[in-house]
């Protein structure tokens, strides 16, 4: 797996490339995965340009738990009784888009993640 060129998810959260977004405030934006491995598969992804999640700090960890905060919202909007929240960090860790996402699966996911 390697990353992509482009940072994809930045043109998502600035309009550029549409999405079907499922929540938004001034930090977060969360839609649906374009390929979901999951009945329900949501990415939570922080509007700073953050790379990868070695990027976290004691300056932005609020931002990095607010993802968690928002999967929870999100569960919650959609219904969902149960789900698995995961994060792939760098190339060697599955990573593909180069921007942090939480990926959030529900019923049906596949192994990959
Ligand atoms: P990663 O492997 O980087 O953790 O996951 C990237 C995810 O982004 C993949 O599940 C992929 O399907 C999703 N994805 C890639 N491009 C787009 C896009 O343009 N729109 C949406 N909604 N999801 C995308």
């Amino acid at each position: 797996m390697t990353f992509l060129d482009t940072d994809i998810f930045a043109k998502i959260i600035s309009g550029e490339i549409p999405c079907d977004k499922v929540f938004e405030n001034d930090r977060i934006l969360a839609f649906h995965d374009i390929q979901p491995k999951a009945k329900h598969h949501v990415l939570i992804v922080p509007k700073a340009n953050l790379i990868t999640a070695q990027e976290v700090t004691k300056e932005n960890q609020e931002l990095f738990g607010e993802l968690f905060l928002v999967a929870k919202q999100v569960a919650e909007k959609l219904n969902l009784s149960g789900y698995k929240l995961a994060m792939n960090v760098g190339e060697d860790g599955g990573q593909v888009v180069p921007h942090v996402h939480l990926h959030l699966l529900s019923s049906d996911y596949k192994s990959i993640l």
